[in-house]
């Protein structure tokens, strides 16, 4: 069987395209007393863009924290804040939930406007096509760049047993707005992480088993993007960064990624390491799996002036080892793409264990 691959209904994509949001959200405002939820990276809390986000009376803001990847905990913490925030409108449902960040704050806009349609905790839904009912209407507004957030079919959530997301066809945003002037701020070394996550899709991608014409076409702009931005430095580096993600993103939709994000799960859950830096500190290592990549990936580091964290598991517990192997290898379609079917023959607990114990 071959995917039928939903994807984002509607993009705009232009510098200073940010102050056309007002005008896209009016079409979906379905009455005077219409309720936006805005859900905006609480970074932006003292910064200009508080004022220009386009807020109607009735609209709710709510600015979270990201300090954390996303909890399905905090995933219902927020859908029961929207709840309680429309017992007394006419409504039921906001019109919409929109939200603005990185690939965190994309997440937790993705889950909170499936959660509102659908009952339970969000933990009940990590997995592949849990979801019973369509999401109330949610777009994003990116403000960092590579994760592919903005295209992908998941939001990935920690729950109480484990770090997976909520994957499905209503988990597509219906519209995506990307301005690179909103990720021009962003700082090192976060947007050298998140932009390696990007160029990690792409080797990820390109050199899988499971590589198609589809994911090569969308792979090769996108590394072919995040060289020019990392290894050239040009004027207009955020909007090839914005179109790497987006491309990035596009290529693993129709492949799937490898070692390096199969093994930055593991590290993620047992130490909460997040998935840009966690993807650079595992992808360093394995220059056996994808020596071209990681080769260029430590020029694109040098350029940068980025030093990686190390040591991160010497102090490890065996229990937290065996976690974090467990974890890993849970992530099959990982394996098998980028080794193929005999993959369990090529990594084995004690290889990973040894990778681990590296970093
Ligand atoms: P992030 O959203 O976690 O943000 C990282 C940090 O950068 C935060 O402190 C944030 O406040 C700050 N920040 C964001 N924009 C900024 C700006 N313009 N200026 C200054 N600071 C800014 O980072 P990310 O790398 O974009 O996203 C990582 C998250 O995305 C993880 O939770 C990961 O699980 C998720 N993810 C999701 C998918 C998907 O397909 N759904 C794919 C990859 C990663
Ligand atoms: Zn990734």
């Amino acid at each position: 069987m071959f995917r039928n691959f939903k994807m984002v209904s509607r993009v705009v994509f232009g510098r200073g395209c940010f102050a056309q949001v007002s005008d896209i959200l009016k079409e979906k405002r379905s009455r005077d007393r219409s309720v936006m939820v805005f859900l905006v990276d609480d970074v932006f809390e003292n910064t200009s863009l508080k004022n220009r986000l386009p807020l109607e009376k009735d609209d709710l803001l709510i600015w979270v924290s990201t300090k954390d990847e996303p909890k399905t905990k905090y995933v219902d913490e927020l859908r029961d804040q929207v709840k309680t925030y429309m017992a007394d409108k006419p409504a039921n449902l906001p019109d919409g939930v929109i939200g603005i960040g990185g690939g965190a704050t994309m997440d937790l806009a993705k889950a909170v406007s499936l959660m509102l349609t659908n009952p339970g905790s969000s933990a009940d839904y990590q997995g592949w096509d849990l979801i019973k009912n369509p999401a109330v209407y949610h777009a994003a507004i990116p403000t960092l760049a590579g994760t592919g957030a903005e295209v992908s079919r998941t939001t990935v959530l920690t729950g109480p047993e484990k770090k997976l997301g909520i994957n499905s066809d209503h988990t597509v945003f219906d519209q995506i707005i990307l301005d690179p002037e909103l990720i021009a701020g962003a700082p090192n070394p976060q947007r050298f992480y998140t932009g390696m996550d990007c160029y990690i899709h792409c080797v990820e991608s390109l050199e899988g088993t499971f590589l198609n014409s589809f994911s090569q076409a969308y792979g090769e702009k996108a590394m072919a993007l995040c060289q020019d931005v990392f290894l050239s430095d040009p004027p207009d580096a955020d909007d090839k960064l914005m179109m790497a993600s987006y491309c990035g993103g596009m290529s693993i939709a129709y492949s799937q990624v490898g070692v390096c994000h199969a093994m930055s799960y593991g590290l993620a859950f047992v130490l909460g390491t997040h998935h840009g830096i966690g993807n650079s500190i595992v992808f360093d290592y394995l220059e056996e799996f994808y020596p071209q990549g990681v080769r260029e990936f430590r020029r694109m580091m040098e350029k940068s002036n980025i030093d990686l964290p190390r040591n991160l598991t010497a102090n490890l517990s065996e229990a937290q080892l065996d976690t974090m192997v467990r974890v890993a290898l849970v992530m099959e379609p990982l394996w098998e793409n980028a080794l193929g079917k005999d993959w369990k023959t090529i990594m084995t607990p004690e290889k990973i264990r040894a990778l681990y114990l590296k970093m």
